[in-house]
């Protein structure tokens, strides 16, 4: 052990000379950590020494500091996490028939103040931390700790801290913990966490403020996470046969006995997770962006799925052009893909700063293209959240919606289907191409929340652990990823593109906001698309316009009779003709309108969509035969895509329930697989 820590630490000496990875810091730095940890793999714990340097960029004198510490969500049934969750995340259960093996916990052992404001200092602070629920009145929850100073940080101020722990990891659930008897872990959420103090100004803090508070929510149900960027150095040792993977840039491997130890280290990262393994086949491979900039590419799988290395590789490049095109440069030097055991389970579908969890499962036919999909989308998150670190807790959309609309593009433009044919919605999404049917990934986000009862059941915007039971996926994910195409496609790709680039530039690195994001919009566009998103993101307003009715009445017959000449055309005369298009719901946008008549000719118009009806009127020589509102379906929050169109002959428009039929069942296909 001793000698481990000798090793390491001088090795961590000679590398702090040798590399800095970027000269000029991409982030603030302000929460920076040096982490020595060994892994038990029998107890399944982590002894851990953490030194932690924080900034505080504020101007405020700070008293006290708050901490995240996660795992204490699987301490037992009274968190809040567990009160939330009924012990599930995501359709997995916490495995308690393993008894208290399952359970997880983080305890700090000691903890120590080196130096305060540039002094040194030797303080024990271990007697003065307290849990406290910043979030409920849940007494029994211990995710956050409250740590009181002896003298407050000062303004621009540093405190250096030295924090024992003992991190015991529960049965692979809620995206970190041990399976395989030992033989796999994925340690996330593992160690002692500093939250986000945030100054007047900063988000949503008033300028006006008299100063600045901690974020430093609970863990919660659903929520994700919040954190300020810094520089990580983790030092693990492992058995000396496991095989590790971490965030960030392996620096060393030394052996000692029967150990090893592993150092990585990365700058400008709001958070550090790794995965150990002696079952990983190890694959490499390396992406080039236009600008020559190089990024490794280590995809460590289960030995059954070595086969699928090339399919995880190819959407993570695909996903990487994509981005860098849309959004800007991936500016890290590694991206590490784990293939967690048992097709992903607790584990599966996960992302931390340059290091994602996938999941795949043998012999995935290539026409089913979750394994896919879950790559791209947890790449995604190295920006959504990653780069762009917006508050999870608060406003998941940001983060889960955004990267939904990213997963959605990546699909459409690289995974058309083997088969070639059109999805419902006529573009090029994929997400299955198997035994003859076809189903877009746009529909299958669409599908969660389009019907007005559901799109109509929670607003977007709101702290993610007070969402009704259930509308965290629909309004995080479904809804937000469906309205940022939508948005795209008013707006047009080359605008969006503008948008979403100049977003990244302005915003990378910081902590947006659903309100900075809006200002973008309105900036880059320079229309005020405020309305737009207050009623998609901050009201439960639905949107379904539809065409309510086509009439074509001869002019010489009567007008009470209201019968339509079978002839398409009117030889003796005109037809006096009616269109009747409908809002249906509250949301209003926009609509193009258009009505066909049966000479072949055409009538296009946009209307405002403000009120309920919109009557158009002809008098023309050949009928109305078809009329349509939003054909080209731009409106994809549009509840009912059905009754967008109507022909004055009907004709079935039966394929939407089919297709909705067809999503129930794919879920149901989804689940069983995983
Ligand atoms: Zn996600």
């Amino acid at each position: 052990m001793k000698l481990a820590l000798a090793v390491s630490f001088l090795s961590f000496a000679v590398s702090l000379q040798a590399q800095t990875q970027f000269p000029t810091p991409l982030s603030p730095r302000l929460a920076n950590y040096d982490i020595t940890a060994r892994l038990d793999v029998e107890k399944r714990t982590i002894d851990a020494t953490e030194i932690l340097s924080w900034k505080n960029h504020s101007n405020d004198a700070i008293p006290d500091l708050q901490f995240h510490l996660y795992l204490n969500a699987f301490k037992n049934e009274k968190s809040t996490f567990f009160k939330e969750s009924g012990g599930q995340l995501r359709g997995v259960k916490l495995d308690q028939a393993e008894g208290e093996m399952a359970w997880g916990s983080i305890e700090i052992e000691s903890m120590k103040l080196l130096s305060l404001n540039g002094n040194e200092t030797n303080i024990d602070l271990t007697k003065q931390i307290r849990f406290i629920q910043p979030d409920d009145d849940n007494k029994d929850d211990q995710t956050v700790a409250q740590v009181l100073l002896p003298s407050p940080v000062l303004p621009k101020g540093e405190a250096k801290l030295e924090i024992k722990f003992k991190s015991k990891l529960p049965k692979i659930f809620a995206r970190t913990g041990y399976a395989a008897n030992g033989k796999f872990f994925l340690v996330a959420q593992w160690f002692p966490k500093i939250g986000v103090y945030e100054a007047p100004g900063d988000r949503y803090v008033p300028l006006t403020a008299p100063q600045g508070r901690w974020n430093c929510h609970q863990f919660h149900g659903n929520s994700e996470f919040f954190a300020d960027f810094g520089i990580y150095r983790v030092s693990i040792t492992v058995p000396k046969n496991y095989v590790v993977g971490a965030t960030g840039v392996l620096q060393s491997e030394t052996e000692q006995g029967e150990e090893k130890t592993l150092v990585y280290y990365q700058e400008d990262v709001h958070d550090f997770a790794w995965t150990a393994s002696p079952l990983f086949q190890v694959f490499e491979d390396s992406y080039q962006s236009k600008n020559g900039h190089r990024v490794k590419l280590i995809f460590l799988s289960q030995p059954q799925h070595a086969d699928q290395a090339e399919r995880h590789f190819a959407a993570v490049k695909n996903a990487l052009e994509w981005a860098e095109e849309w959004l800007g440069v991936y500016p890290y030097s590694t991206l590490t893909i784990v293939d967690p055991c048992y097709g992903g389970g607790g584990a599966g579908g996960m992302e931390y700063p340059t290091f994602i969890t996938a999941g795949t499962f043998w012999k995935l036919p290539l026409g089913i293209k979750t394994t896919e999909i879950v790559t791209v989308h947890e790449f995604g998150h190295q920006y959504f959240y990653g780069m762009l670190a917006n508050n999870e807790f608060e406003e998941a959309w940001l983060d889960e919606g955004m990267n939904t609309w990213l997963e959605l593009s990546v699909m459409r433009r690289y995974y058309a289907g083997e088969s070639g044919k059109k999805s419902a919605l006529g573009d090029k999404t994929s997400a299955i191409d198997f035994l003859g049917i076809r189903i877009g990934d746009v529909e299958q986000s669409r599908s969660a929340y389009s019907s007005p009862e559901s799109a109509k059941r929670d607003t977007i915007v709101k702290p993610v652990w007070t969402y009704k039971r259930g509308g965290y996926g629909t309004f995080s994910y479904n809804k937000p990823g469906t309205m940022m195409l939508t948005l795209e496609n008013i707006l047009g790709e080359d605008l969006m593109k503008t948008v979403m680039r100049t977003y990244f530039e302005r915003f990378k690195f910081k902590h947006p906001t659903t309100r900075d994001f809006i200002r973008t919009v309105n900036e880059v566009t320079g229309k005020d698309f405020t309305p737009f998103f207050e009623q998609f993101l901050y009201s439960t307003v639905a949107l379904d316009y539809a065409v309510q009715s086509i009439s074509n009445v001869a002019s010489d017959e009567d007008d009470e009779a209201n019968v339509a000449s079978d002839d398409e055309t009117n030889a003796k005369g005109d037809y006096r003709i009616k269109v009747v298009f409908e809002r249906k719901e509250e949301a209003i946008a926009p609509m193009d309108v258009r009505v066909k008549f049966s000479d072949g000719s055409e009538f296009r118009d946009v209307w405002d969509g403000v009120a309920r009806y919109k009557v158009y009127e002809f008098q023309k020589s050949a009928k109305a035969v078809a009329a349509y509102i939003d054909s080209e379906n731009k409106h994809l929050l549009d509840v009912n895509l059905n009754n967008n169109a109507l022909t004055a002959k009907p004709e079935t428009t039966g394929f939407w329930k089919w297709a909705m039929n067809i999503m129930f069942w794919l879920q149901n296909l989804f689940l069983f697989f995983a």
